[in-house]
């Protein structure tokens, strides 16, 4: 079963075209990574896939369903961004509920879903602390959380790790490994982090000036690159 399809997927901001037309398949429970230079359009599609964006030319299939008109909060996915915005005057615990409280979750259901969420980051020790009491690293996990607890089919992912210190970037390269098998979700990610890209891809796509260069596994790339520019950018860190 393919879990996300785009298929000729176009973005124009006014009269200026950011995203040409690209076509993806991504299968269910794969992980799949977007890289390429700033403002090559990896937000933006990102963005389209949640919903955040219309599209303006094309097709974006989640599941069974075209969603091009479909609600962000009825797509089935949930994303966390490099802005992670926690709430500072609730505790975590509050932090993950909030989104569910507001759907009008029961309140067991509630306590079951971030109990879970908390298990699988570590948190379970930290859930009555506030924001401010946590590290950099323990605050992503939280904005993970808040993705976890709305338990979708597919996670997107905005450079997450990028307001963190290399040290912290490569745990929480592990940290996402490892919840990629426990949520059974298929995952989107955005960065510009070649390392990060290799390590967690099952595949990468390549994306440069709004459209797809090559779509490939790692290794894949990394031996036969379709051109001097994906060999470029998976070949030598910034
Ligand atoms: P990336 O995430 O790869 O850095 P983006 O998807 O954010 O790139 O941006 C792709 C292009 O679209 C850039 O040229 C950016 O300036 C432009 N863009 C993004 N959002 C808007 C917007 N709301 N209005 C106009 N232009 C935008
Ligand atoms: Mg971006």
């Amino acid at each position: 079963m393919t879990e996300v399809i785009l298929k000729n997927v176009v973005k124009r901001f006014g009269r200026l075209e950011v995203v040409h037309g690209i076509n993806l398949d991504i299968h269910n429970l794969e992980f799949v990574v977007f890289v390429g230079p700033s403002g090559c359009g990896k937000s933006t599609t990102l963005r389209m896939i949640a919903g955040l964006e219309t599209i303006s030319d094309g097709e974006i299939r989640i599941g069974d369903r075209v969603v091009n008109d479909v609600a962000p909060k009825d797509r089935d996915v949930a994303m966390v961004f490099q802005n992670y915005a926690l709430y500072p005057h609730m505790n975590v615990f509050n932090n993950m509920a909030f989104g569910l409280k507001l759907r009008k979750t029961p309140k067991a259901e509630i306590e079951e879903r971030v109990r879970e969420a908390a298990r699988i980051l570590g948190l379970t020790d930290l859930l009555r602390r506030k924001p401010s009491e946590l590290s950099g690293g323990q605050r992503q996990r939280v904005a993970m959380g808040r993705a976890i607890v709305r338990n979708p089919s597919v996670f997107l992912f905005d450079e997450p790790l990028s307001n963190l210190d290399a040290k912290l970037r490569n745990q929480m390269r592990t940290e996402i490994k490892r919840l990629h098998r426990n949520v059974a979700s298929t995952i989107i990610y955005v960065t510009h982090d070649q390392v990060e890209a290799m390590t967690l891809a099952d595949r990468i796509v390549v994306m440069r000036n709004g459209h797809i260069e090559q779509v490939g596994a790692p290794l894949e790339l990394f031996q036969k690159p379709a051109n001097t520019f994906v060999a470029g950018f998976i070949g030598s860190p910034p």
